[in-house]
C-alpha cells in the first residue's frame, strides 16, 4: 500500500520504538532477492527484488551495432537503457523516456563500463535493458547491481561485479538504503557504487545537505551494506552453477541407469 498520498509526507520518518517506518534499524538493508537466467530470449539476465523495487535486466552481446555509425573500430561499446514502467510508481509515469531515465542509463553505463574488456570486442555492442516494474527509492542503485549480475550471467568477461546502495540522512539520522518515502521526505541522499576489482567508488551522487565530515561517515556506513549486497550477488551466481552441476550429474546417473 503506498505510504504517500500525493505530496503529503508523514511528520516523522521514525516510529515510536525508534525504528524506521518500515521497521528497519538505521543500518539495515531492505530485504533483497536476486535471480539470474530468467529471460530466455536474452544472452543473460537477472531479476532483483529490493524492498518494493522489482527490476529486470536483460543483456545482449557481443553483437553487431545498430545503428552502424555508433560502432567503434578499436573497441566494443556498452549501451544501457533504463526504463520505468508507467505503472511502476504511485502517479502514472509518462510512457516516453524522460531526462531522468536517460541520466540513470548513463550512470549505470558509467559504473559498468570499467568492468568490461571492451577493447577485445571491436565493432560490436553490449546492450543492457533494465525494466523497473515497481519503483520505491534507490532504483539507480538497484539497477546498477542487477545489470552487473545480468552481464555475469551472460558470460561476459568482467574484472569484477559492481554493487550499489544509497545512504542518507532522515530526520537528522544517518541511514542505509533509503526507501521511496525516505528519499523524498529525508534530508540527504547519497547513492554510491563500488567496483570490487579495485575497490574504487564508481558512483557518488548527492542530493541534500551535509558537510565533509558527514560525507566520510556516510562512506563508512555504506561499506558494510555494499559488502552484504556483493555477497548476495556472488551467492546468486554460484547457486546457478551449483544447480547446473546437479542437473548434469543427475542426467549422467540417469544415462548410467539406462545402460
Ligand atoms: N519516482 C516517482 N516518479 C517518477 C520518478 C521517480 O514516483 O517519475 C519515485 C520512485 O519511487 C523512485 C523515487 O521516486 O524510486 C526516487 O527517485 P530518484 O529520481 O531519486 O531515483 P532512485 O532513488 O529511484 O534512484
Amino acid at each position: 500500500m503506498p505510504l504517500i498520498i500525493k505530496d503529503e509526507y508523514p511528520e516523522t520518518l521514525f516510529r515510536e520504538d525508534g525504528k524506521r517506518l518500515d521497521g528497519r534499524d538505521l543500518n539495515e538493508l531492505r530485504p533483497i532477492k536476486m535471480e539470474v537466467g530468467i529471460v530466455p530470449n536474452a544472452d543473460g539476465s537477472a531479476y532483483l527484488e529490493w524492498g518494493n523495487n522489482k527490476i529486470y535486466a536483460a543483456v545482449y552481446g557481443p553483437r553487431e551495432v545498430h545503428p552502424h555509425h555508433l560502432s567503434k573500430p578499436d573497441k566494443g561499446i556498452l549501451r544501457v537503457f533504463y526504463r520505468m514502467a508507467t505503472f511502476s510508481v504511485f502517479d502514472r509515469k509518462r510512457p516516453a523516456p524522460g531526462r531522468r531515465e536517460k541520466e540513470i542509463s548513463m550512470i549505470v553505463a558509467d559504473c559498468i563500463e570499467p568492468l568490461l574488456f571492451l577493447e577485445l570486442y571491436p565493432g560490436t555492442s553490449f546492450e543492457v535493458f533494465i525494466e523497473v516494474m515497481d519503483a520505491d527509492g534507490g532504483t539507480r542503485c538497484a539497477s546498477t547491481t542487477v545489470a552487473a549480475l545480468a552481464l555475469a550471467d551472460a558470460g561476459v568477461p568482467m574484472k569484477s561485479l559492481v554493487s550499489s546502495v544509497a545512504v542518507g540522512k532522515i530526520d537528522g539520522k544517518k541511514v542505509v538504503d533509503l526507501s521511496g518515502i525516505e528519499d523524498k521526505a529525508g534530508d540527504a541522499d547519497l547513492p554510491i557504487a563500488i567496483t570490487w576489482y579495485n575497490e574504487e567508488i564508481s558512483l557518488l551522487q548527492f542530493d541534500g545537505d551535509m558537510n565533509l565530515d558527514e560525507m566520510n561517515e556516510f562512506l563508512d556506513l555504506a561499506k558494510d551494506a555494499l559488502k552484504e549486497i556483493h555477497q548476495i550477488q556472488l551467492n546468486t551466481l554460484k547457486s546457478k552453477y551449483i544447480k547446473l552441476q546437479e542437473e548434469t550429474l543427475k542426467q549422467k546417473d540417469n544415462k548410467k541407469g539406462e545402460k
